[in-house]
């Protein structure tokens, strides 16, 4: 087996996406398997002790361990390269081992990063409190104003880190303006794509250098194993990126990686029927509900802006029910088809209260300042008919008086 490349690969590069997400990346054994083989290995054999010292010196094609190459998990990696339109993409065990090797392996002590305020929990955390004990400055600004990217900026910026949407505030970040300014000053921009995956929104094609992904959500899609991965340039991974992931072993298991590279081939049907599905429930609950924040509706204050630069809104939405703690809790507990869970991008329909779980270790005025009320509930609307999910929230709204 061997890695596609040269003609192979460009044609690859030039189907269209459907065919991408189904064809790219597959190696075939001379078994000739349809579906692609699991490789359930840690280690390689040489034929001779010579081919051993040839492969370690990079003079040899081939594997020589699996913490730094895996037939499986290049296949993935090839397909999510392919599909996001990237030179190179290295996977990782999740999603938070893709922020944390895409933001640590470029980053030293004396250096400055510029982030969005409204982040994942953890990476709030890897900016707040991680990056910091190194000796790595962080400013947190609201991400949706141009002008306080510009003002952050400081002779030793590095980078800049944002997630558009934003969870679960769903704050819509303007991917060309502030890849722009990150272009203009020489700094490199760093989007966590979980929300949207690389079917509805292509961060590159509008100046971002690195996408980096939670696989763990939208492309398993059906809550099954975690999984991360960095996409950039070939001179980022292969000289940046590949000592810092090989030397500090955030791998991702052939297994996992297997579950993700198939569930890509339907990542598409998916995100376009959870993202029409979420539409739907968003247009009932708006009737229903004090405020919903969902980029797909006109209601919201970017829905232009999301629209301009997303080919749909994605399957997760936040809505305010009024109240607090205890009406947004009783909201979830009269749920009966809806499970109270905090993963997004699964196939079922999945919601929480993030004050109380997924930004629960937040300080609370970080919380307030990025919107997180105690009123407020996050949503994934998967797969089933959206008629039942509507009947459920509407008979959960009822009875507690809603
Ligand atoms: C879930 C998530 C992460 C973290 O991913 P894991 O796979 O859980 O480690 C990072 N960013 C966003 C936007 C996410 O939704």
């Amino acid at each position: 087996m061997k890695r596609n490349t040269g003609k192979n690969r460009e044609i690859t590069r030039n189907w269209r996406p459907a065919t991408q997400a189904i064809r790219s990346g597959t190696q075939r054994t001379e078994f000739g398997e349809t579906s692609e083989a699991l490789f359930l290995t840690s280690g390689y054999t040489y034929d001779c002790a010579e081919d051993a010292a040839a492969r370690f010196a990079g003079e040899q094609d081939g594997m020589t361990y699996s913490r730094l190459q895996n037939p499986t998990v290049q296949m993935l990696e090839e397909r999510i390269a392919i599909m996001e339109g990237a030179e190179a993409c290295r996977a990782t065990a999740s999603g938070m081992a893709a922020m944390t090797a895409a933001l640590l392996c470029q980053l030293e002590t004396g250096d400055h990063i510029v982030a969005s305020r409204a982040l994942f929990g953890s990476c709030r955390w890897l900016a707040d409190s991680l990056l910091p004990k190194f000796g790595i400055e962080t400013t947190v600004i609201d991400g949706r104003d141009l002008d306080a990217w510009e003002q952050a900026i400081r002779p030793n910026t590095k980078v800049f880190f944002f997630e558009t949407p934003a969870n679960p505030t769903m704050d819509v970040i303007d991917l060309g303006a502030v890849c722009g300014l990150a272009k203009s000053k020489g700094i490199t921009t760093v989007v966590d794509n979980a929300f949207a995956t690389n079917v509805l929104q292509r961060p590159m094609e509008f100046g971002a250098d690195i996408v980096a992904y939670s696989a763990t959500k939208m492309m398993d899609g059906q809550g099954r194993v975690l999984a991360g991965a960095v996409c950039g340039s070939e001179e980022f991974i292969e000289d940046t990126l590949l000592a810092f992931t090989r030397n500090t072993g955030p791998t991702i298991s052939p297994f996992n990686a297997w579950v993700v590279h198939k569930g890509l081939e339907t990542l598409s049907l998916r995100i376009h029927k959870q993202s029409g599905n979420a539409v739907e429930v968003g247009k009932f609950l708006e009737q229903r509900v004090e405020k919903i924040l969902y980029p797909g509706l006109p209601s919201h204050p970017q829905h232009n802006l999301a629209m301009s630069q997303m080919d749909a809104a994605g399957p997760i939405f936040s809505l305010y029910v009024g109240g607090g703690r205890k009406e947004a809790h009783a909201l979830l507990n009269a749920l009966e088809l809806i499970d109270i869970s905090n993963n997004i991008g699964d196939s079922r329909s999945l919601m929480c209260h993030p004050a109380s779980t997924t930004h629960y270790g937040l300080a609370e005025e970080s919380r307030i300042e990025a919107g997180i009320t105690e009123d407020m509930l996050r949503i994934n609307i998967g797969l089933e008919d959206p008629i039942d999910l509507i009947e459920d929230l509407d008979q959960a709204l009822s009875s507690v008086g809603l």
